[in-house]
C-alpha cells in the first residue's frame, strides 16, 4: 500500500464538479476584464524566486521544493504564480506594444510547510496579473476582478483590508522608524521576529504569534510614513473602491509575505474557517519586471488559494450551485442481444452530443437500476423483446418518477 505524500490531495472524480465549476467561474469573470490565460511551467530556475520572490521572505527561506536535476542545474517547484509569469512576459511579451497587457493563471504551488486545515504542501491557485499600469485605477481593476469572483459564487462574507506598504524611499524612513520602536521589545517577541529584525523588520507586523501581536499593536503605522506620491496613490485606490461599491477596511497590518511589494496590498478574508482564513492576497509590485530583467514596468496581482475558497465556500453550502456532472440517459438491457441494441442506441445518441452508459457488467436490470441511481443519471431506458420489436422505448424520468413512451428515433 502507498501513501499519498503529506500535504497532498487527490482531486477524485466525486469532487472534479466543484472544482470545475470554481475554475470555469474564474476564467469567465477573468474574460469579462479582458485577461487571457498564461501557463508557465511548474519549474523554473531556482535563482527567479530567490530574486523575484525574495531571498528574506518565508517562501525562500524555508518552503522551496528545490532539487538539482540530472544535468546539474538547481530548480524549484513553483512556489507562487507571479515570478513565472515575469519570467514568461520579459522573454516573450514585452515589446509587443500591448499595455497594460492582462493574464490569468490556474496553477498547482508548491510549499514545504506544516500541512494543516488550509495549508498543503501541494495547493491550487488562480491568480491575475496586470502590467504596465501605473495607476490606482488598475489596482481597483484587479480588486474589482477578485470581488465579481466572489459575488459570481455567492460569496458575500469576505472581508477586503488595504494597506499601503509605499515604496522604497518612504519604507526606508519607516523601517527606521519601526525598528526603533522594536529594538527595546526583542526580548519579548519569538525568535523568527527577532531574526526578521534586520533583514526585514516589517514582516514583523504579519506574524501570528500573540505575543508578537501584542508588541505591534502600539507600533508605528506605516501609512503615516508615506510620501506625498504613495499617499496619493493610496487616496485614490480608496476613491476608485468607493465609485465602484466596494467596502473595504483600512488595515495597516497588511504587509504580504513577498518582498517584491510596493505601495498597494490587500486580503480577502473570512472568517468562517479559523485561522487560514486569507483566501486572497495582492497588490503592486512596481519593481519585480525590471527584477527579473524586464524594463521598469508597473505591475498588480493577487494570488487566490482555490482549496481555501472551496472550504469557505463548503462551510457557506454555496456549492449547491455547482452543476452536477452526471450522464443523461442509462441505457439497460435484459438480455445480450438487448444489450446490443443497447450498444447501437448509446451510439446514436452520443453522436447527437447526448451523454449515455450502458451496462458493461452483464448485470441484473435491478442492479442496473441501482447501478443509474448512484451515477444519478436523469433518464433511464431498459430494453426488453418489446423495445426492439416495436422501436418504442419507456423513458423513466429518474427525477419525477414518471414514465414516457417514445420513438427510439426521437430520442
Ligand atoms: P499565509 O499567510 O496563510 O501563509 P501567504 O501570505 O503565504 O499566506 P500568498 O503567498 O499570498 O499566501 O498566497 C496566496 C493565497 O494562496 C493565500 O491567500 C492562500 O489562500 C493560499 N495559500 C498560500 N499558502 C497555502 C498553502 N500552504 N496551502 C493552501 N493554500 C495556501
Ligand atoms: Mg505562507
Amino acid at each position: 500500500m502507498f501513501t499519498i505524500p503529506k500535504g497532498t490531495k487527490d482531486m477524485l472524480p466525486e469532487e472534479a464538479f466543484k472544482w470545475h465549476y470554481v475554475e470555469n467561474t474564474a476564467r469567465s469573470v477573468a474574460s469579462l476584464f479582458g485577461f487571457k490565460e498564461i501557463r508557465t511551467p511548474v519549474f523554473e530556475h531556482t535563482e527567479l524566486f530567490l530574486r523575484g520572490v525574495g531571498e528574506t521572505t518565508d517562501i525562500v527561506t524555508k518552503e522551496m521544493y528545490t532539487f538539482e536535476d540530472k544535468g546539474g542545474r538547481s530548480v524549484t517547484l513553483k512556489p507562487e504564480g507571479t515570478a513565472g509569469v515575469a519570467r514568461a512576459y520579459v522573454g516573450s511579451v514585452q515589446g509587443s506594444g500591448i499595455l497594460p497587457y492582462k493574464m490569468y493563471y490556474l496553477t498547482p504551488v508548491f510549499r514545504y510547510e506544516r500541512p494543516q486545515a488550509g495549508r498543503l504542501r501541494e495547493h491550487h491557485q488562480f491568480g491575475v496579473e496586470l502590467y504596465g499600469a501605473a495607476s490606482a485605477m488598475a489596482d481597483v481593476e484587479v480588486i474589482s476582478l477578485a470581488k465579481r469572483f466572489f459575488d459570481t459564487l455567492g460569496l458575500e462574507k469576505l472581508t477586503l483590508n488595504i494597506n499601503s506598504i509605499g515604496c522604497p524611499k518612504c519604507r526606508k524612513v519607516y523601517n527606521e522608524a519601526l525598528k526603533q520602536y522594536l529594538f527595546e521589545h526583542l526580548k519579548d517577541m519569538c525568535p523568527t521576529c527577532n531574526s526578521r529584525f534586520e533583514k526585514n523588520p516589517l514582516r514583523i507586523l504579519d506574524c501570528k504569534e500573540e505575543k508578537c501581536k501584542a508588541v505591534t499593536a502600539e507600533a508605528p503605522v506605516v501609512l503615516d510614513y508615506l510620501c506625498d506620491e504613495c499617499k496619493e496613490h493610496f487616496e485614490k485606490l480608496k476613491r476608485g473602491l468607493d465609485e465602484v461599491g466596494i467596502k473595504y477596511v483600512v488595515n495597516p497590518k497588511i504587509v504580504r509575505g513577498l518582498d517584491y511589494y510596493t505601495k498597494t496590498v490587500f486580503e480577502f478574508v473570512s472568517d468562517a474557517i479559523g485561522a487560514q482564513g486569507t483566501v486572497c492576497g495582492g497588490g503592486r509590485y512596481d519593481s519585480l519586471v525590471e527584477e527579473v530583467g524586464g524594463k521598469p514596468t508597473p505591475a498588480v496581482g493577487f494570488g487566490m488559494g482555490l482549496e481555501r475558497l472551496l472550504i469557505v465556500l463548503e462551510s457557506e453550502n454555496l456549492l449547491d450551485k455547482a452543476p452536477a456532472e452526471t450522464v443523461e440517459y442509462y441505457i439497460g438491457s435484459m438480455g445480450e442481444t438487448e444489450a446490443e441494441y443497447a450498444l447501437k442506441l448509446a451510439a446514436s445518441l452520443r453522436a447527437k452530443g447526448r451523454s449515455v452508459e450502458t451496462d458493461l457488467l452483464g448485470r441484473s436490470v435491478k442492479a442496473q437500476m441501482k447501478y443509474a441511481d448512484k451515477i444519478g443519471a436523469k433518464y433511464v431506458v431498459i430494453i426488453g423483446d418489446e423495445e426492439i420489436k416495436t422501436n418504442t422505448l419507456k423513458v423513466k424520468d429518474m427525477t419525477t418518477g414518471e414514465q414516457q413512451s417514445v420513438s427510439a428515433d426521437k430520442l
